[in-house]
């Protein structure tokens, strides 16, 4: 089971702002900006390049949830980044997919 399998089941405690039958956004232990979450489907999806066409309306709604939660912490006049990290390259360290969403500072482009 991966640790996101875990804090959606409750095992792992964390600091959710956002839940439903499908997916769950908590704030990231480690955080890289002010408001730093974690948005997670509950079926796990190990990668995005390993979603399939029959996840299409799960990463559809893995986007809508990240402007809830925009919405929630507010970040939509401040703006926010979106991102995946997918593989070794991009420094995935946990095989789950999911979106982070970060705000409430000035982020810099391209990431490092
Ligand atoms: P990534 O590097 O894209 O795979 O992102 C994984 C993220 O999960 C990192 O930003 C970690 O800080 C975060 N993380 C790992 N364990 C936990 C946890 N128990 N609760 C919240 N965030 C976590």
């Amino acid at each position: 089971m991966t640790i996101f399998e875990k804090i959606a089941r409750r095992e792992i405690p964390a600091n959710i702002v956002w839940e439903d039958d499908e997916v769950i956004a908590f704030h990231d232990v480690d955080p890289k900006a002010p408001v730093h979450v974690l948005v997670v489907p509950k079926r796990v999806i190990p990668r995005v390049a390993e979603s399939m066409p029959a996840d299409q309306a799960l990463l559809g709604k893995l986007l809508l949830t990240t402007r809830h939660v925009a919405e929630k912490l507010d970040l939509l006049e401040s703006g926010y980044r979106v991102v995946i990290n997918n593989g070794p390259d991009a420094g995935e360290s946990v095989p789950h997919l999911h979106v982070h969403v970060l705000g409430k500072r000035r982020l810099s482009w391209p990431p490092g």
